[in-house]
């Protein structure tokens, strides 16, 4: 039976099928967090990183939603990822893997128009040896280490590569691309050592422009910004530098379902391994998401969820698939059987879920599972 429950009194009603949560991705919120990086990008162009199924909102409804919004350029980690999401892009799309070219991978990567980032000189000669023996020209991304030890073709590789660049070959080099590994801190030492790595690199390599900047390196500055940027978090609504106040729109929103309710006298305990005792008689709901379902168990006593504002602790420990939390702060027979809670929304940012779990945005959302209800607006 259709039923409607009003998720928060600012938002319209949405249909439920009495799923135990509810996951809303807001496609326009994220088609407006491109527009705004494009905006602050200009006259570079922003891609869009859609990596571990588009940082876990599903890379195949979130990349189609970049392309309407313009962008043309998708950065993907693994090969495999490349290959799902190829077929539902448009021929003028790139879709580009930051791991690299994995032996075994060159033959479908240049069939299946996947575009590699090459990592070493190792990955450039098999490239190059693969465009002779397919007697077609081949586009690839060079990548360069400048000081995150990661990724990349190495300082020692460099002179040996531009060598070999300057020779003829099928290998057409798109750009030139490094990242920043701290670019989330606005006056790290580090950001200014790598810009000018990859400044020497290019001066090096002459006629190749630069990709660079994630999503903190936009706001780092144009001498940041190189031709394309690379942005993942910030489209998604989490905030690229810790502190700052988060320019971005909120893409996520999680609904969690009430499973049970109860008053509990002082002295009861609850959850695994009772942890916690209630100090006077307590009103507890249990909701049904756990760290199965992406709430990390460090969450347990710590964090909250919200309900119209009111914030409701989260008491005891985190199980795998429910969490209970304190909502004597409501009015009696406010929260019931099927009654929705906030985890994230309006009242919850990512960011504050992230900090109470001790850990970053980005693995709060990579985290969210497939048992909540999934919606696109
Ligand atoms: C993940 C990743 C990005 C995106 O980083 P955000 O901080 O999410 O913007 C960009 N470039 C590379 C190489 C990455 O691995």
């Amino acid at each position: 039976m259709a039923r409607v429950i009003v998720m928060s009194e600012e938002q319209a009603p949405l249909p439920s099928e009495g799923a135990s949560g509810y996951l809303t991705i807001d496609l326009a919120a994220l088609a407006r967090n491109y527009a705004k990086l494009s905006s602050i990008l200009a006259p570079a162009r922003a891609g869009a990183v859609v990596k571990a199924d588009a940082y876990g909102l599903g890379a195949g409804r979130v990349a189609p939603a970049l392309y309407r919004a313009g962008c043309r350029h998708f950065f993907v980690a693994q090969f495999a990822e490349a290959v799902r999401l190829r077929p539902l892009l448009a021929a003028d799309a790139q879709v580009f893997v930051l791991n690299g070219l994995q032996p075994g991978n060159e033959g479908p990567c240049a069939e299946g128009g996947i575009i590699p980032v090459l990592n070493s000189l190792e990955q450039w000669r098999s490239w190059r040896a693969t465009a002779k023996r397919l007697n077609r020209r081949l586009p690839a991304v060079l990548q360069f280490d400048t000081g995150m030890s990661r990724l990349g073709v190495s300082p020692e590789e460099r002179g040996t590569l531009a060598v070999e660049l300057a020779g003829k070959g099928n290998v057409e080099v798109l750009f030139i691309m490094s990242h920043l590994a701290s670019a989330d801190e606005l006056d790290s030492d580090q950001n200014d050592d790598q810009l000018a790595q990859m400044q020497r690199i290019a001066e090096e390599l002459p006629g190749l422009e630069i990709c660079f900047a994630n999503s903190g390196g936009i706001l780092l500055g144009t001498s940041y910004h190189g031709v394309l940027a690379r942005p993942g978090i910030a489209l998604y609504g989490g905030t690229p530098t810790t502190p700052g106040a988060n320019q971005m729109e909120a893409v996520v929103r999680l609904d969690v379902a009430v499973v049970q309710t109860r008053t509990v006298p002082a002295g009861a305990k609850v959850g695994y391994s009772g942890t916690h005792i209630a100090d006077s008689e307590t009103r507890l709901a249990t909701i049904a998401a756990g760290y199965a379902d992406g709430l990390p168990r460090s969450l347990s006593g710590r964090g909250a969820v919200y309900y119209r504002g009111t914030r409701l602790p989260i008491v005891g420990r985190v199980s795998m698939d429910s969490i209970t939390v304190n909502i004597t702060a409501l009015p009696e027979g406010t929260l019931r059987l099927g009654s929705l809670v906030e985890v994230l929304g309006l009242h919850q940012t990512l960011e504050d879920v992230a900090r109470d779990a001790g850990t970053i945005s980005y693995e709060i959302l990579t985290s969210l599972g497939d048992r909540y209800h999934r919606q696109y607006r």
